[in-house]
Protein backbone atom coordinates (compact mmCIF):
# COMPACT_ATOMS: atom_id res chain seq x y z
CA UNK A 1 0.00 0.00 0.00
CA UNK A 2 1.05 3.28 -1.07
CA UNK A 3 2.51 6.22 1.81
CA UNK A 4 -0.56 8.06 2.76
CA UNK A 5 0.98 11.41 3.70
CA UNK A 6 0.11 13.97 6.69
CA UNK A 7 -0.35 17.14 4.43
CA UNK A 8 0.16 17.51 0.84
CA UNK A 9 0.29 21.41 -0.64
CA UNK A 10 -0.43 21.95 -3.81
CA UNK A 11 0.93 24.97 -4.83
CA UNK A 12 4.49 26.90 -3.93
CA UNK A 13 3.43 30.85 -3.95
CA UNK A 14 4.04 32.52 -0.82
CA UNK A 15 0.65 30.60 0.90
CA UNK A 16 1.62 27.30 0.23
CA UNK A 17 5.62 28.15 1.27
CA UNK A 18 4.69 29.40 4.34
CA UNK A 19 2.32 26.64 5.09
CA UNK A 20 4.90 24.02 4.35
CA UNK A 21 7.45 25.81 6.76
CA UNK A 22 5.12 25.87 9.27
CA UNK A 23 3.95 22.21 8.99
CA UNK A 24 7.65 20.86 8.31
CA UNK A 25 8.80 22.75 11.49
CA UNK A 26 5.69 20.69 13.27
CA UNK A 27 7.30 17.33 11.81
CA UNK A 28 4.75 16.63 9.52
CA UNK A 29 6.73 16.33 6.47
CA UNK A 30 4.94 18.01 4.01
CA UNK A 31 5.11 17.36 -0.05
CA UNK A 32 4.95 20.76 -1.83
CA UNK A 33 3.64 20.05 -5.33
CA UNK A 34 4.72 22.95 -7.04
CA UNK A 35 2.38 23.84 -9.97
CA UNK A 36 2.38 24.96 -13.17
CA UNK A 37 4.09 28.84 -11.90
CA UNK A 38 6.73 27.05 -9.58
CA UNK A 39 7.25 30.10 -6.97
CA UNK A 40 3.85 31.66 -7.55
CA UNK A 41 3.22 35.18 -9.09
CA UNK A 42 6.12 36.26 -6.51
CA UNK A 43 8.67 34.63 -8.92
CA UNK A 44 7.69 36.78 -11.38
CA UNK A 45 7.76 40.09 -9.83
CA UNK A 46 10.76 42.48 -9.38
CA UNK A 47 11.26 44.20 -6.35
CA UNK A 48 9.05 43.69 -2.93
CA UNK A 49 9.15 46.99 -1.14
CA UNK A 50 6.05 46.01 1.62
CA UNK A 51 7.42 42.77 3.32
CA UNK A 52 7.74 43.19 7.03
CA UNK A 53 11.49 42.82 7.42
CA UNK A 54 13.13 43.88 4.60
CA UNK A 55 13.83 47.74 4.58
CA UNK A 56 15.32 48.40 1.52
CA UNK A 57 12.92 45.64 -0.26
CA UNK A 58 14.21 41.94 -1.17
CA UNK A 59 13.25 40.61 -4.95
CA UNK A 60 10.44 38.25 -5.45
CA UNK A 61 12.49 35.13 -6.87
CA UNK A 62 14.53 35.78 -3.44
CA UNK A 63 12.10 36.19 -1.26
CA UNK A 64 10.76 32.56 -2.53
CA UNK A 65 13.98 30.87 -2.80
CA UNK A 66 14.42 32.04 0.91
CA UNK A 67 11.34 30.16 1.85
CA UNK A 68 12.06 27.40 -0.01
CA UNK A 69 15.42 27.22 1.80
CA UNK A 70 13.61 27.13 5.34
CA UNK A 71 10.70 24.52 4.15
CA UNK A 72 13.87 21.79 3.40
CA UNK A 73 15.89 22.85 6.88
CA UNK A 74 12.37 21.53 8.60
CA UNK A 75 12.07 18.51 6.25
CA UNK A 76 9.96 19.64 3.81
CA UNK A 77 9.58 17.90 -0.09
CA UNK A 78 8.59 19.50 -2.91
CA UNK A 79 7.97 17.84 -6.89
CA UNK A 80 7.73 19.82 -9.91
CA UNK A 81 3.95 18.48 -10.50
CA UNK A 82 1.16 19.64 -11.86
CA UNK A 83 -2.09 18.87 -10.38
CA UNK A 84 -4.28 16.95 -12.75
CA UNK A 85 -7.52 16.42 -10.53
CA UNK A 86 -8.09 15.56 -6.61
CA UNK A 87 -10.84 13.28 -4.22
CA UNK A 88 -11.41 15.24 -1.77
CA UNK A 89 -14.37 13.29 -0.71
CA UNK A 90 -11.69 9.99 -0.62
CA UNK A 91 -10.63 9.05 2.45
CA UNK A 92 -7.62 9.52 2.28
CA UNK A 93 -7.14 12.26 0.30
CA UNK A 94 -6.28 11.38 -3.41
CA UNK A 95 -4.24 13.70 -5.78
CA UNK A 96 -3.28 13.38 -9.33
CA UNK A 97 -0.87 14.81 -10.58
CA UNK A 98 1.90 14.92 -13.24
CA UNK A 99 4.32 13.10 -10.23
CA UNK A 100 1.48 10.37 -10.14
CA UNK A 101 -1.12 9.37 -7.26
CA UNK A 102 -0.62 11.24 -3.71
CA UNK A 103 -2.78 10.34 -1.31
CA UNK A 104 -2.46 12.35 1.89
CA UNK A 105 -5.22 12.93 5.19
CA UNK A 106 -4.67 16.97 4.91
CA UNK A 107 -5.06 18.77 1.73
CA UNK A 108 -3.54 22.46 2.12
CA UNK A 109 -4.84 24.31 -1.86
CA UNK A 110 -2.33 27.43 -2.27
CA UNK A 111 -2.78 27.13 -5.93
CA UNK A 112 -3.19 30.45 -6.46
CA UNK A 113 -3.89 32.69 -9.13
CA UNK A 114 -2.96 33.34 -12.91
CA UNK A 115 -2.76 35.85 -14.88
CA UNK A 116 -5.68 37.40 -17.02
CA UNK A 117 -5.95 38.05 -20.70
CA UNK A 118 -8.00 39.79 -22.98
CA UNK A 119 -9.55 36.60 -24.83
CA UNK A 120 -8.93 38.52 -28.22
CA UNK A 121 -7.85 35.85 -31.28
CA UNK A 122 -5.26 37.66 -32.08
CA UNK A 123 -4.02 38.32 -28.41
CA UNK A 124 -4.12 34.36 -27.75
CA UNK A 125 -2.08 33.67 -31.33
CA UNK A 126 0.71 35.85 -30.19
CA UNK A 127 1.68 35.18 -26.61
CA UNK A 128 5.20 34.19 -26.42
CA UNK A 129 5.38 37.01 -29.53
CA UNK A 130 4.93 39.90 -28.28
CA UNK A 131 2.09 39.62 -25.81
CA UNK A 132 3.15 39.02 -22.70
CA UNK A 133 1.84 39.05 -18.80
CA UNK A 134 5.02 39.37 -17.55
CA UNK A 135 7.27 41.74 -17.65
CA UNK A 136 10.15 40.55 -15.40
CA UNK A 137 10.32 37.30 -17.91
CA UNK A 138 9.96 39.87 -21.48
CA UNK A 139 10.78 43.05 -20.65
CA UNK A 140 14.70 42.71 -21.72
CA UNK A 141 13.44 41.34 -25.09
CA UNK A 142 12.02 44.99 -25.49
CA UNK A 143 15.17 47.25 -25.38
CA UNK A 144 14.68 50.48 -26.99
CA UNK A 145 11.40 49.43 -28.42
CA UNK A 146 8.05 50.90 -27.78
CA UNK A 147 5.77 48.97 -25.63
CA UNK A 148 2.04 49.29 -24.06
CA UNK A 149 0.64 47.88 -20.89
CA UNK A 150 -3.22 47.11 -20.41
CA UNK A 151 -4.70 47.12 -16.82
CA UNK A 152 -5.27 50.59 -14.51
CA UNK A 153 -4.57 48.48 -11.50
CA UNK A 154 -1.14 48.11 -9.43
CA UNK A 155 0.06 45.17 -11.62
CA UNK A 156 -0.49 47.59 -14.84
CA UNK A 157 2.02 50.14 -13.14
CA UNK A 158 4.48 47.84 -11.64
CA UNK A 159 4.45 46.44 -15.28
CA UNK A 160 4.80 49.40 -16.87
CA UNK A 161 7.61 50.90 -14.45
CA UNK A 162 9.60 47.97 -14.58
CA UNK A 163 9.28 48.65 -18.62
CA UNK A 164 11.12 51.95 -18.41
CA UNK A 165 14.21 49.82 -17.94
CA UNK A 166 14.33 48.36 -21.39
CA UNK A 167 11.36 49.95 -23.67
CA UNK A 168 12.15 53.94 -25.29
CA UNK A 169 8.33 54.40 -24.63
CA UNK A 170 5.92 52.39 -22.49
CA UNK A 171 1.91 53.77 -23.31
CA UNK A 172 -0.46 52.53 -20.46
CA UNK A 173 -3.85 51.96 -21.88
CA UNK A 174 -6.84 51.75 -19.26
CA UNK A 175 -10.45 51.02 -20.26
CA UNK A 176 -11.43 53.60 -17.80
CA UNK A 177 -11.15 56.96 -16.53
CA UNK A 178 -10.24 56.04 -12.69
CA UNK A 179 -7.61 53.74 -11.43
CA UNK A 180 -7.49 51.18 -9.23
CA UNK A 181 -3.76 51.24 -8.66
CA UNK A 182 -2.57 52.76 -5.04
CA UNK A 183 -1.30 56.52 -5.02
CA UNK A 184 2.39 56.20 -4.55
CA UNK A 185 2.46 53.78 -7.93
CA UNK A 186 0.49 56.20 -9.75
CA UNK A 187 2.50 58.94 -8.70
CA UNK A 188 5.14 56.88 -9.83
CA UNK A 189 4.30 56.17 -13.46
CA UNK A 190 2.60 59.74 -13.98
CA UNK A 191 5.67 61.36 -13.11
CA UNK A 192 7.98 59.27 -15.44
CA UNK A 193 9.20 60.98 -19.10
CA UNK A 194 8.89 57.39 -21.09
CA UNK A 195 5.16 56.05 -19.68
CA UNK A 196 2.00 57.92 -21.46
CA UNK A 197 -1.64 56.91 -20.01
CA UNK A 198 -4.54 56.63 -22.81
CA UNK A 199 -7.58 56.54 -20.26
CA UNK A 200 -11.07 55.32 -21.79
CA UNK A 201 -8.96 52.94 -24.50
CA UNK A 202 -10.18 49.43 -25.24
CA UNK A 203 -8.34 47.22 -27.37
CA UNK A 204 -10.32 45.57 -30.13
CA UNK A 205 -7.10 43.43 -31.85
CA UNK A 206 -3.33 42.65 -31.45
CA UNK A 207 -1.90 43.52 -34.82
CA UNK A 208 0.18 41.22 -36.01
CA UNK A 209 -0.70 37.98 -36.23
CA UNK A 210 -0.04 37.07 -39.64
CA UNK A 211 3.40 37.79 -39.63
CA UNK A 212 4.08 36.11 -36.26
CA UNK A 213 4.84 38.84 -34.21
CA UNK A 214 3.57 42.17 -32.39
CA UNK A 215 3.05 45.13 -34.95
CA UNK A 216 0.91 47.27 -32.81
CA UNK A 217 -3.11 47.57 -31.50
CA UNK A 218 -6.20 48.52 -32.79
CA UNK A 219 -7.47 50.51 -30.15
CA UNK A 220 -10.85 52.23 -29.77
CA UNK A 221 -12.58 54.76 -27.89
CA UNK A 222 -14.55 53.97 -25.19
CA UNK A 223 -16.57 57.27 -24.95
CA UNK A 224 -16.70 58.53 -28.67
CA UNK A 225 -16.25 54.95 -30.27
CA UNK A 226 -13.74 56.38 -32.77
CA UNK A 227 -11.33 53.63 -34.01
CA UNK A 228 -7.34 54.61 -33.75
CA UNK A 229 -4.03 52.30 -34.34
CA UNK A 230 -0.76 52.04 -32.39
CA UNK A 231 2.93 51.01 -33.54
CA UNK A 232 4.26 48.96 -30.88
CA UNK A 233 6.72 45.86 -30.79
CA UNK A 234 5.18 45.02 -26.85
CA UNK A 235 1.67 44.31 -25.58
CA UNK A 236 2.33 43.14 -21.93
CA UNK A 237 -1.32 42.60 -19.60
CA UNK A 238 -1.38 43.72 -16.49
CA UNK A 239 -5.38 43.24 -16.10
CA UNK A 240 -5.33 40.63 -13.04
CA UNK A 241 -5.46 37.17 -12.36
CA UNK A 242 -7.86 34.26 -12.40
CA UNK A 243 -7.79 31.82 -9.59
CA UNK A 244 -6.53 28.57 -10.12
CA UNK A 245 -9.62 26.07 -8.91
CA UNK A 246 -10.51 23.82 -12.13
CA UNK A 247 -9.37 20.69 -10.58
CA UNK A 248 -11.60 21.65 -7.76
CA UNK A 249 -14.90 21.38 -10.19
CA UNK A 250 -17.83 20.34 -8.07
CA UNK A 251 -16.06 19.97 -5.15
CA UNK A 252 -15.68 23.09 -3.32
CA UNK A 253 -17.90 25.96 -3.12
CA UNK A 254 -16.56 28.88 -5.66
CA UNK A 255 -17.91 32.84 -5.59
CA UNK A 256 -18.74 34.35 -8.71
CA UNK A 257 -15.27 34.75 -9.52
CA UNK A 258 -14.10 31.46 -8.86
CA UNK A 259 -12.51 32.23 -5.99
CA UNK A 260 -12.73 29.14 -3.01
CA UNK A 261 -15.25 30.07 -0.57
CA UNK A 262 -13.89 29.72 3.22
CA UNK A 263 -15.17 29.94 6.75
CA UNK A 264 -12.86 31.18 9.31
CA UNK A 265 -10.19 32.16 6.80
CA UNK A 266 -9.02 28.95 5.76
CA UNK A 267 -11.96 26.06 5.93
CA UNK A 268 -12.83 25.11 2.76
CA UNK A 269 -16.64 24.93 2.50
CA UNK A 270 -18.84 22.90 -0.16
CA UNK A 271 -22.53 22.93 -0.18
CA UNK A 272 -22.31 25.40 2.77
CA UNK A 273 -20.65 22.70 4.57
CA UNK A 274 -16.76 22.47 5.93
CA UNK A 275 -14.84 20.11 3.85
CA UNK A 276 -12.94 17.99 6.89
CA UNK A 277 -9.18 17.80 6.27
CA UNK A 278 -9.02 20.81 3.50
CA UNK A 279 -7.92 24.13 3.78
CA UNK A 280 -7.27 26.94 1.29
CA UNK A 281 -4.80 29.82 1.92
CA UNK A 282 -3.59 32.74 -0.45
CA UNK A 283 -4.94 34.19 -3.50
CA UNK A 284 -6.91 31.41 -4.73
CA UNK A 285 -9.55 32.45 -1.61
CA UNK A 286 -8.67 35.88 -1.16
CA UNK A 287 -9.91 38.23 -3.55
CA UNK A 288 -9.57 41.34 -1.40
CA UNK A 289 -6.17 41.48 -0.60
CA UNK A 290 -3.87 39.08 -2.50
CA UNK A 291 -0.73 40.61 -1.11
CA UNK A 292 2.10 38.52 -0.46
CA UNK A 293 1.72 39.25 3.43
CA UNK A 294 -1.57 38.24 3.77
CA UNK A 295 -1.06 34.80 1.42
CA UNK A 296 2.01 34.23 3.86
CA UNK A 297 -0.36 34.92 6.64
CA UNK A 298 -3.50 32.75 5.38
CA UNK A 299 -0.42 30.35 4.89
CA UNK A 300 0.37 29.99 8.55
CA UNK A 301 -3.47 30.11 9.33
CA UNK A 302 -4.24 26.52 7.18
CA UNK A 303 -1.04 24.95 8.80
CA UNK A 304 -1.62 25.03 12.75
CA UNK A 305 -5.67 24.15 11.16
CA UNK A 306 -4.35 20.87 9.65
CA UNK A 307 -1.97 20.30 12.11
CA UNK A 308 -4.84 20.74 14.66
CA UNK A 309 -7.29 18.63 12.21
CA UNK A 310 -4.53 15.69 12.75
CA UNK A 311 -3.88 15.99 16.23
CA UNK A 312 -8.08 15.67 16.80
CA UNK A 313 -8.03 12.67 14.28
CA UNK A 314 -5.80 10.92 16.22
CA UNK A 315 -2.54 11.42 13.79
P1 LIG B 1 -6.82 44.83 -10.13
O1 LIG B 1 -6.54 45.77 -9.02
O2 LIG B 1 -8.04 44.01 -10.11
O3 LIG B 1 -6.78 45.68 -11.49
C1 LIG B 1 -7.04 45.10 -12.73
C2 LIG B 1 -7.11 46.19 -13.75
O4 LIG B 1 -7.25 45.60 -15.06
C3 LIG B 1 -8.30 47.12 -13.55
O5 LIG B 1 -7.91 48.44 -13.75
C4 LIG B 1 -9.30 46.64 -14.59
O6 LIG B 1 -10.07 47.67 -15.15
C5 LIG B 1 -8.41 46.12 -15.69
N1 LIG B 1 -9.06 45.04 -16.45
C6 LIG B 1 -9.56 43.88 -15.98
N2 LIG B 1 -10.07 43.14 -16.97
C7 LIG B 1 -9.87 43.85 -18.11
C8 LIG B 1 -10.17 43.62 -19.46
N3 LIG B 1 -10.76 42.49 -19.87
N4 LIG B 1 -9.84 44.58 -20.35
C9 LIG B 1 -9.23 45.72 -19.96
N5 LIG B 1 -8.92 46.00 -18.69
C10 LIG B 1 -9.23 45.08 -17.77
O7 LIG B 1 -5.62 43.77 -10.30
P2 LIG B 1 -4.06 43.95 -10.05
O8 LIG B 1 -3.56 45.22 -10.63
O9 LIG B 1 -3.46 42.68 -10.51
O10 LIG B 1 -3.92 44.05 -8.48
C11 LIG B 1 -4.45 43.01 -7.64
C12 LIG B 1 -4.03 43.24 -6.17
O11 LIG B 1 -2.61 43.05 -6.04
C13 LIG B 1 -4.33 44.66 -5.68
O12 LIG B 1 -4.70 44.56 -4.33
C14 LIG B 1 -3.01 45.37 -5.82
O13 LIG B 1 -2.85 46.44 -4.91
C15 LIG B 1 -2.01 44.23 -5.51
N6 LIG B 1 -0.72 44.49 -6.17
C16 LIG B 1 0.21 45.24 -5.50
C17 LIG B 1 1.43 45.53 -6.09
C18 LIG B 1 2.44 46.34 -5.33
O14 LIG B 1 2.10 46.93 -4.32
N7 LIG B 1 3.68 46.42 -5.77
C19 LIG B 1 1.72 45.07 -7.38
C20 LIG B 1 0.76 44.34 -8.05
C21 LIG B 1 -0.46 44.06 -7.44
P3 LIG B 1 -11.24 48.37 -14.28
O15 LIG B 1 -10.53 49.26 -13.31
O16 LIG B 1 -12.02 49.11 -15.31
O17 LIG B 1 -11.99 47.25 -13.65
Amino acid sequence: MAEIRDTVILGSGCAGLTAAIYTARAGLKPLVLEGHEPGGQLSITSLVENFPGWPEGIQGPELIDNMKQQTVRFGGEFAPAVVDSVELGARPIVVKSSAGETRTRTLIVASGASARWLGLPSEQRLIGHGVSSCATCDGFFFRDKEVAVVGGGDSAMEEALFLTRFASKITLLHRREQFRASKIMMERVVAHPKIELRTNTIIDEVLGADDGEVKGVRLRDAKTGTDDTLALSGLFLGIGHEPNTKFFAGQVDLDGEGYIRTTNNVFVMHNGEVVPGVFACGDVQDRRYRQAVTAAGSGCMAALEAEKYLEEHGH
